[in-house]
């Protein structure tokens, strides 16, 4: 009996996106669940995603978000969006869910997977993966052969072969054995790959099958959820566009 197991994140406080996603997650039969970091940020719903998140009770990474929310840091390398939005994030959430937030995990490792928001090179400092250099830099430090992040909210594969680092477009792959991977979920709440749909992962561990999964759900409903509590606009426009 193999597991279905769905790996997501940058749900980034989107309470629509979220529910579209794990309803989806029950119909496709998956049993575990892992998810990759920044339960909160961007959007106006992050009680209610942590809230839903924590009860899964799975693993969960901490995402540069999910960090600054919980830290009293200097906020001063944010751009001023994202750091009304953290700002913003702190007073909607009590002391608890802040020290949770705070007492997240880099990485993590169940299964026989890794999970890292950013990358493996140096996690807490969320660089990011865009290129193969910066993919052999996280194959350098990732131990484990299947490793999924987010971080980016581009969906991607990066394989490591003998001869170097490929990239692999976001479809239905069979990991093959002997080589290492590194696979971007892409992001629940807030996709920039120019898809709007809500994006995350299954992976079948019997037949090493990932599968990504894209989903419509109502973007109207949570631009006005953006609207409503007053935070930036640019935030509601992007989910409209998927940038
Ligand atoms: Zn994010």
């Amino acid at each position: 009996m193999g597991r279905r197991i769905a790996i997501f994140g940058d749900v980034h406080a989107n309470l629509d996106a979220l529910e579209v996603v794990l309803a989806d997650c029950r119909e496709q039969g998956v049993d575990s669940y892992l998810c990759t970091g920044d339960v909160v940020g961007y959007n106006a719903c992050p009680h209610e995603c942590l809230e839903i998140v924590r009860s899964l009770g799975c693993p969960v990474v901490k995402g540069n978000h999910d960090h600054y929310v919980a830290s009293t840091a200097d906020l001063s390398d944010f751009n001023p969006h994202a750091a009304a939005v953290v700002e913003w994030t702190r007073s909607m959430l009590d002391d608890e869910e802040l020290q949770y937030l705070n007492d997240l995990p880099f990485t993590e490792t169940k299964m026989g997977i890794s999970l890292v928001h950013s990358t493996m090179d140096r996690p807490e400092n969320f660089g990011y993966v865009f290129d193969n250099q910066q993919a052999e830099a996280n194959f350098i430090n990732q131990r484990i052969p299947i490793c999924f992040h987010g971080h980016t909210h581009c969906p991607m594969i990066y394989e490591k072969q003998m001869t170097g680092v490929f990239r692999i477009d976001p479809q239905d792959f069979v990991l093959r054995p002997g080589r290492k991977y590194f696979i971007n979920v892409g992001s629940v709440g807030q996709p920039r790959d120019g898809d709007p749909r809500a994006t995350y992962v299954i992976y079948d561990a019997a037949q090493r099958l990932v599968s990504y999964r894209r989903l419509e759900y109502d973007v109207a409903a949570a631009q006005a959820r953006i609207r409503a509590a007053g935070l930036p606009e640019r935030l509601a426009e992007r989910l409209a566009c998927g940038q």
